[in-house]
């Protein structure tokens, strides 16, 4: 019955910038490496819109939001190497909208990567000069306050795009990956993410619940200690199924995230993470990224060790993007 959610979502107003579906490909030779013969990749990174990455998706909903509200400036923020700053600055682009990006910290002495590509795009980019992130939403709130008092019409989007609606646009990405199953005739028993600022996996609970998919989705995190990323995917995902006026579908039996992968600390590289890209690069032709995907996918090798797991079947795992912070101090020490 749940099934007629999801077209309710897809009824939703959006713009579409993603090329959908993203490939869904077998990973032989990657899955035999880790133990894991069964494992299947979703190309979100390649979206085919501005770089790429998941964050496409919820901002799809966003922007269809942004432009019923009449906003000519999006206004959002993270660290300077953020995906979600780089692909909301694209969406603006595309719409023929300004951004504002408030970033946490002080200005790097180098313009590269994602902050690099988000000035490309033409975003007014700000710093807080606090590494304090909480402060973050905040900065958000008040640059949007100073827009609208100078005659400006600001659409504010919080880190991530993680709110009710952005949440939505996951949801749609499990129901695409439900189709492709179909059709291939794959019945994979895990889907498998990188948890940032919980707003894709929520989607993805949501999504899975709704049309009651097969599979358990569950969640590697790259940020936050898993009880406060349960909390707030939990919380999301309820935010989600109320803006389309549906009681709770994902409990907190369901969320499921993993910890153990973060490293020395959010968008700095761990071991782990970094022996992941280098082995999914020789085995696969994949490049993962050092902040999300390299270390969810070390989370994936690392339970593979568990030889119950060979048997798992098929496991897809979410390429979620991010590759733009290969190319900046993150990615040193990747070529041997
Ligand atoms: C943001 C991001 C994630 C995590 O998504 P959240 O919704 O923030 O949890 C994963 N991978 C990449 C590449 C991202 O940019």
């Amino acid at each position: 019955m749940n099934a007629h959610l999801l077209d309710r979502l897809d009824a939703l107003p959006r713009e579409r910038l993603a090329l959908l579906p993203t490939p869904l490909t077998p990973a032989a030779q990657l899955g035999a490496a880790i133990g894991l013969p069964g494992l299947w990749i979703k190309h979100d990174e390649l979206i085919g819109f501005g770089f790429g990455g998941n964050k496409v998706r919820g901002l799809e909903l966003l922007l269809a939001d942004a432009r019923a509200q009449g906003a000519d400036v999006l206004v959002t923020g993270a660290g300077a190497q953020s995906n979600h700053v780089r692909a909301t600055a694209a969406a603006a682009a595309f719409a023929g909208m300004d951004t504002h990006a408030v970033y946490w910290g002080e200005p790097p002495a180098a313009v590269e990567g994602n902050l690099l590509l988000t000035r490309m795009l033409g975003a007014t980019t700000t710093f807080t000069h606090s590494n304090d992130r909480s402060q973050l939403d905040g900065a958000i709130t008040a640059v949007a306050a100073d827009l609208r008092q100078a005659g400006r019409r600001p659409y504010s989007i919080p880190r991530g795009g993680a709110c009710a609606l952005g949440v939505l646009g996951h949801a749609l990405a499990a129901r695409e990956l439900l189709a492709q199953c179909r059709a291939l005739g794959l019945f994979p028993t895990r889907v498998l993410m990188a948890v940032g600022s919980g707003g894709t996996l929520a989607g993805w609970l949501l999504g899975s619940a709704a049309q009651g998919a097969p599979w358990q989705v569950e969640g590697v995190t790259v940020s936050r200690p898993a009880d406060e990323a349960r909390a707030r995917v939990l919380e999301l995902a309820t935010q989600a199924a109320a803006l389309l006026g549906q009681a709770p579908m994902v409990h907190a039996q369901h969320v499921r995230v993993h910890d153990g992968f973060i490293g020395p600390g959010y968008g700095i590289p761990s071991p782990q993470g970094q022996a992941a890209i280098a082995l999914a690069a020789r085995q696969q032709a994949v490049f993962f990224d050092p902040t999300y995907t390299g270390k969810a996918f070390a989370g994936l090798r690392a339970q593979c060790a568990d030889p119950t797991w060979a048997q798992a079947g098929a496991v897809v795992f979410i390429h979620s993007g991010g590759e733009p912070a290969l190319f900046t101090g993150q990615g040193q020490g990747l070529a041997t």
